[in-house]
């Protein structure tokens, strides 16, 4: 048989095992309690997947354990002490409708990484807690320095950590987060429980640890948090917040609110609660006292393979991370349910003597809600590993809040994802590439976007951060894909984000989960199996330049000289595009030497660990992939070294980033133009009008 046609019988064996019903039998067992990092039951889930992928048949399974600094709550309170008393409750409420609303273990609001400390200063309205708020601010005359601000959420969602940090810079003593109605609650339709929708008193936890400065564990900078790891102080710890927060609910915010005086805010800032919002005068007054505990914690990542049959030194990395701030309805249990389901598959064409040729490794990440600590921490252990032995890594957090499909992808595997999404089903009866179509244009159309769409732009290309591949990408240089289905969701890390929310509203039947995990598990095969690994540095060439193109548009580049840069990604994406017709020629042959292959696959797997700079991003050394970071928002940022000179205006700066990303293309590029002439020449695969292998005269 083709290896094409073997392959198709494969995935096809495969698709058929994952089930709704096996899929929600396992997100039960996870929604069954609350499990973050470092709790008893999240440390009891390691060891029942562990266990589990052991009867699946999985191989080599370990649990590897991280000592990772923690900041728990012993003690938070809140009240307001003027003009009115009142004390917020920060509990949520339990309906009848849900038992697990009334589980004991759900935790009251806390915010991890905050600063201990006990204050009572005036509050002051600060609408999403952005700088150009605090801008506002000023110009109103409103002196924010050691008060308390109260900030909401905003809506588009910019990551707590950054209102944390632009509050620190601005002297502020504590900021409180609220949820407000407008942005996740009835302003946006029904709530909880009769809708996916905030109720009152749901509050959004969450760490605000800057770890888009460096990600894991703030205190072990570059190297793992094994057992006895020597750990810096805290004091020196860079990514270690100096600001007191504590996350609310609009039924505690709305007391203080509601009392607050001085400016009416613009309109802008004002929300869906039923009266004026006020920028606050000095009437309203609170007490904040949070004690956390600071500790070393064992976080655990459990690791499984599949060994390759021919290539078991190649990787294809699968990951979910499990701990969660509450049940992980969605966040992330339903993702583990998806690698449940995903890796019972695998494991039952194991049994059945189908083994992948390159090994598929699977893990379940710890931390992540706090850190990311375990895929971090786990990337420097493996660092140097990673970059011989990964091909590509494939994440999964929440699979699932609804019926629409995000599949976001670095360059060069954008278009395997587009090819694989046409091989499974949507439960609308399309191709999940057809349903996915339809829901791209409809976000293009919203946002505006006058971009048609096609193959390139279905999927989003520019990763930014906000869960583990950030790890895996831009610290070790592994090419990532992540994929969820979005909908309605209002109860993000509350204890509403639950079993009966996915039952009623998220994904009820499990077929998005189950689907989840038919792709997810055709991707890796896909990728363990190809004779040459789907790598597209075509695709990856034209995303770049659009990258830089954006850049110019935006921003002042004629200042400096990109002329240079924008002739080595031609020359990349050219050296690409011949690279791709040659394989094409090789593939259909049905004759390409597994030799030749192999030496070919390992060459394309440096393309992405090229990107690399040994010295990082400026001011963010841990960050060092060159074309992809992420912003303090966890916003995308692309070319981030040149892209963050450039909006400082620092041109010198600019310059020596243009040339540092302009030799790490060129070296790509030389290395694209000797892996075509390797295959064309020592394969005899000339494609028509090539000059790869032009004979010696
Ligand atoms: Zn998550």
């Amino acid at each position: 048989m083709q290896s094409s046609a073997k392959q198709a019988a494969i995935e096809t064996q495969f698709k058929a095992i994952p089930t709704p019903a096996e899929t929600k039998r396992q997100h039960r067992i996870f929604t069954a309690e609350p499990h973050p990092a470092g709790s008893e039951r999240n440390n009891y889930l390691a060891r029942y997947i562990a266990d589990e992928w052991k009867k699946q048949g999985l191989e080599d399974i370990v649990i590897r354990r991280y000592d990772v600094f923690s900041s728990d709550p012993e003690e938070t309170l809140l009240e307001m002490v003027a003009p009115v008393p009142y004390r917020a409750s920060l509990r949520e409420a339990a309906y009848e409708a849900d038992p697990d609303t009334k589980n004991p273990h759900i935790s009251s609001a806390w915010m991890g990484m905050s600063r201990s400390g006990d204050i009572t200063a005036p509050v002051i309205y600060a609408h999403s807690g952005n700088p150009e708020d605090f801008a506002l601010l000023r110009e109103r005359g409103i002196d924010v320095k050691g008060k308390i601000v109260l900030v909401r959420y905003s809506n588009p969602y910019s990551y707590r950590g950054f209102k944390a940090l632009t509050a620190e810079k601005e002297g502020v003593a504590a900021m409180l987060i609220y949820s407000d109605p407008a942005e996740d609650g009835y302003g946006k339709g029904k709530v909880f429980p009769d809708g996916p929708w905030g109720p009152e008193s749901h509050l959004q936890r969450g760490a605000i640890e800057y770890d888009f400065q460096q990600a894991g564990d703030p205190t072990t900078p570059g190297w793992p948090s094994l057992p006895g790891a020597r750990h810096i102080p805290v004091a020196a710890a860079l990514p270690v917040p100096k600001i007191m927060a504590l996350p609310i609910s609009w039924q505690d915010a709305k007391p203080l609110m509601e009392q607050m005086d001085g400016p009416e805010a613009p309109p802008a800032w004002q929300g869906g609660l039923p009266f004026k919002y006020h920028l606050g005068g000095g009437r309203v007054r609170a007490h904040l006292k949070i004690q956390m505990k600071e500790s070393l914690k064992p976080n655990y990542v459990v690791e499984g393979r599949i060994r390759g049959r021919d290539y078991p030194d190649q990787w294809v990395l699968a990951g979910n991370h499990r701990d969660a701030w509450v049940f992980g309805g969605s966040d992330p249990s339903s993702g583990t349910a998806s690698l449940m389901e995903m890796t019972r598959g695998l494991g039952q064409l194991l049994k059945q003597g189908i083994r992948p040729r390159r090994t598929i490794m699977f893990l379940s990440w710890d931390g992540e809600e706090t850190s990311f600590a375990g895929s971090a921490e786990w990337s420097e252990q493996f660092d140097q590993e990673l970059r011989q032995k990964a091909v590509a890594y494939l994440n999964v957090d929440m699979a699932a809040t609804g019926p629409n499909f995000q599949g976001q992808s670095t360059g060069s595997l954008a278009p395997l994802l587009v090819e694989a999404s046409k091989s499974v089903l949507d439960p609308s009866g399309k191709t999940l590439y057809e349903a996915w179509q339809l829901s791209r244009a409809k976000e293009l159309k919203d946002a505006d976007d006058q971009e048609h769409l096609t193959d390139f732009n279905l999927p989003e290309t520019r990763l930014g951060s906000g869960s583990d591949y950030a790890a895996l990408l831009d610290h070790v240089g592994v090419p990532s894909i992540d994929l969820t289905f979005e909908g309605p969701y209002g109860v993000y890390h509350s204890a509403y984000d639950n079993f009966y929310w996915m039952n009623h509203f998220g994904d009820p039947g499990y077929r998005y989960q189950t689907l989840m995990a038919k792709l997810w598990g055709v991707l890796a095969l896909r990728l363990a199996n190809a004779d040459l690994i789907p790598f597209d540095f075509s695709s990856y060439g034209a995303y770049v330049r659009g990258y830089l193109d954006t850049l110019a548009q935006k921003q002042a580049v004629h200042m400096l000289d990109v002329a240079s840069l924008r002739s080595a990604i031609d020359s990349f994406a050219q050296a690409g595009q011949a690279l791709e017709a040659t394989k094409a020629v090789a593939l259909q042959s049905g004759r390409l030497d597994p030799l030749l292959a192999d030496q070919l696959n390992r060459g394309a797997m440096g393309v992405e660990r090229n990107f690399l700079a040994p010295e990082g991003i400026p001011d963010r050394p841990w960050y060092k992939h060159l074309i992809y970071a992420c912003r303090q928002t966890y916003a995308h940022l692309e070319l981030p070294g040149l892209t963050e000179a450039v909006e400082k205006g620092d041109l010198e700066l600019a310059q020596h980033q243009a040339d540092r990303l302009e030799g790490t293309v060129r070296a790509n590029a030389a290395l694209l133009i000797q892996l075509n002439q390797d295959l064309a020449c020592g394969g005899g695969f000339t494609p028509k009008n090539s000059l790869a292998c032009t004979p010696a005269p």
